[in-house]
């Protein structure tokens, strides 16, 4: 192994963990007979486990968060220095990195003005869901409450956040939710017989897609929709990109009826997609909020960021005389300063080291090896997404594209593992169907790590499927 682990150590952390750690999105009855994975150390790419296997991962930290790769000296740096100066102050008073990383991330979002620190994408969200309902409330006397989401799209952890899920698996049995959220379908083209639009393709069905939309603002009245909040490449739900044509008529859709846009990029965001530094950048709209977590400091500080337009914030600010004419909300830990001083290292890493430009290129790499491979594998319904940011949907059968079981589809992974590659498998929208593969590697993947990646596939296909 890298590191100076000793068999003691080894066994205490295994016993430690197993006593006491209630891990993740896993069940746990099967630690009654194996170890749970512990990852102990990483570089670049690549992580080893508490047995010393090298593992190359293919998920940036299994759910799309380590941009910029393991063991980046210069972010650790940065925190220390920032730790030993001045570690915590609540973000009622200012910080030093705090103003730094939002004026860099404000000039890579042209249109948008203000950010506002917090700790995880579920609170980015729900900060932009609580500024929505204030709007409802100062603006437009207590209507146009209602959040609309979109089926598939995933939001985060927290019970607002997952009334604006809509992903069935993750909500199944956390109900009831928060009221005024309501779901638009999805805008899936593989999946378009769902919305009976099978007869519809490329631009045709991403317009008929984003019409389903003003459907259902129609339904429940223009002066009772607030915002619409959407992923820009939906990500659990399987790695989804909408269709030509979808963007410009979502973007029509909210200016006709004044709903904001909301576009969450806690996945997306920070070069995820390649080119541009935001998944919604690709296709020139403007949203009125944007929020983000993974990417922006790539897990080494808790951070996340709602951006608002000059003008939503402006709704703030109108008439000083009026005691709750303020955004009233707190985020305990936005007051720390390790979040924005990673941040702004992990900006000049992607910089410097031209990541927006690989990524693209590595993605075109990845998607052109998945391509192949939907060539030689049968169960390859569908291969998608965007930059270093795809999905590879296995069904049973192509033309009725039913999922292959979930359980063959975690085979997949499985023996990926053992050819030391992580990867992820998702969906979440009908429970116990995750059949889409996933991959999301740091932005800094070589053409021989991407290789490496596919190659893995190939053979894992080939065991499970022949
Ligand atoms: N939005 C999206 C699109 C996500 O994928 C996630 C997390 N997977 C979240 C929000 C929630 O982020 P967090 O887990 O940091 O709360």
């Amino acid at each position: 192994m890298h590191g100076t682990f000793t068999d003691n150590d080894l066994s205490h952390v295994i016993d430690a963990d197993k006593a006491h750690v209630w891990h993740h999105l896993v069940q746990h009855k099967p630690f009654e007979s194996s170890d749970p994975r512990i990852i102990v150390e990483g570089k670049g790419m690549r992580v080893w486990d508490q047995n010393g296997k090298e593992w190359l991962d293919a998920v940036s930290g299994a759910v799309w968060t380590v941009n910029v790769g393991y063991g980046r000296e210069s972010i650790c740096k940065a925190v220390y220095d920032q730790m030993m100066k001045m570690c915590y102050f609540a973000q009622a008073a200012g910080s030093v990195p705090g103003a730094l990383y939002a004026e860099k991330l404000i000039e890579k979002m042209p249109g948008m003005s203000r950010v506002y620190y917090c700790n995880s994408g579920s609170e980015a969200n729900e900060k932009a869901f609580k500024m929505v309902r204030q709007i409802a409330h100062k603006k437009y006397g207590g209507k146009k409450t209602k959040i609309l989401y979109r089926d598939r799209d995933y939001h985060g952890s927290t019970l607002a956040a997952m009334s604006a899920g809509g992903q069935d698996e993750r909500n199944a049995q956390y109900g009831p939710f928060a009221p005024d959220f309501v779901r638009v379908p999805h805008c899936m083209e593989y999946r378009k017989h769902e919305l009976g639009l099978e007869h519809l393709s490329g631009e045709a069905f991403g317009i008929a897609a984003a019409n389903l939309i003003e459907e259902v603002i129609l339904r429940e009245g223009p002066d009772t929709v607030g915002a619409l909040c959407l992923e820009p490449v939906t990500a659990g739900g399987g790695v989804i990109e909408a269709p030509e044509g979808y963007w410009p008529r979502v973007q029509e859709i909210c200016k006709q009826y004044d709903v904001l846009l909301h576009i969450d990029e806690v996945v997306c965001g920070i070069g995820r997609t390649g080119t541009h530094w935001f998944g919604y950048q690709h296709y020139g709209i403007k949203p009125d909020f944007v929020t983000m977590a993974k990417g922006v400091a790539s897990g080494y500080a808790a951070i996340a960021c709602m951006v608002a337009t000059e003008e939503v914030f402006d709704l703030f600010k109108d008439d000083p005389s009026d005691k709750m004419n303020y955004f009233r909300d707190i985020s305990t830990f936005g007051g720390c300063t390790a979040g924005p001083a990673a941040a702004l290292e992990n900006m000049r890493i992607i910089e410097d080291e031209n990541l927006l430009e690989n990524c693209t290129a590595m993605g075109a790499r990845m998607m052109s090896n998945l391509q192949a491979l939907q060539e030689k594998h049968a169960v390859i319904g569908d291969v998608r997404g965007k930059g270093l940011f795809l999905g590879v949907e296995l069904v049973s059968d192509r033309d009725s594209k039913e999922p292959v079981d979930e359980t063959l589809a975690q085979k997949v992974v499985a023996e990926c593992g053992n050819h030391g590659v992580i990867i992820g498998v998702t969906n979440r929208s009908v429970p116990g169907r995750n059949n889409t593969l996933c991959f999301s590697p740091a932005l800094i993947a070589t053409a021989d790590d991407i290789d490496q990646i596919t190659d893995a596939v190939d053979k894992a296909l080939t065991t499970v499927f022949g």
